[in-house]
């Protein structure tokens, strides 16, 4: 990797947190499906989805990738997106789950915020690669929803 490249990827400065989608969301400027928050972190819906269901999780802090985090707060971020996962595949019944995390360009990160992608998939999706999909707002409310009083009940439970 050249130095240049090297440097763009272990540097967070390429967007503002004022002109990042994501930050915006945190600080409730820009409208989103939330399923969790806490302290450091929070997730809602990916609004083009490859699944109903499909949740980005975040710090709140801007940083663009995962080297712009330490090793406790990559912890973090993971411990979060594990209890997400529960609810999100509660949530759609579904059969089993992805984590996807893009780090620069070359890995097709788009958004430059740090963010977790838990993709819940269908048995009979298995080996197939669906696309993204279009649901109404009133769909993808619902999920968030159905996410959220599913964490609800887990952290009742403590799991
Ligand atoms: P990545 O390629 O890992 O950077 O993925 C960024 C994801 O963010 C994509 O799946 C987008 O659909 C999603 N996304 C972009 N803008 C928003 C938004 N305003 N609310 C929710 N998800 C978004
Ligand atoms: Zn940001």
């Amino acid at each position: 990797m050249s130095t240049v490249r090297r440097r763009r990827l272990q540097n967070s400065s390429s967007v503002p947190p004022e002109d990042c989608i994501f930050c915006r969301i945190v600080g409730r400027k820009a409208a989103s499906y939330p399923v969790y928050e806490d302290e450091h972190y929070i997730a809602f819906l990916d609004i083009a989805p490859f699944a109903r269901g499909h949740t980005l999780v975040c710090p709140k802090k801007h940083g663009e990738t995962i080297w712009d985090m330490n090793e406790m707060e990559t912890a973090e971020l993971f411990r979060v997106a594990s209890k997400v996962s529960k609810a999100v595949v509660n949530a759609v019944d579904a059969d089993g789950f992805r984590f996807v995390q893009n780090n620069g360009e070359a890995a097709n990160q788009v958004v430059a915020h740090v963010h977790v992608h838990v993709i819940p998939v269908k048995m009979e999706d298995k080996g197939r690669f669906t696309g993204r999909k279009s649901f109404t707002p009133s769909e993808m409310e619902s999920t968030a929803r159905t996410i959220r009083e599913g964490l609800s009940s887990l952290s009742r439970s403590d799991k």
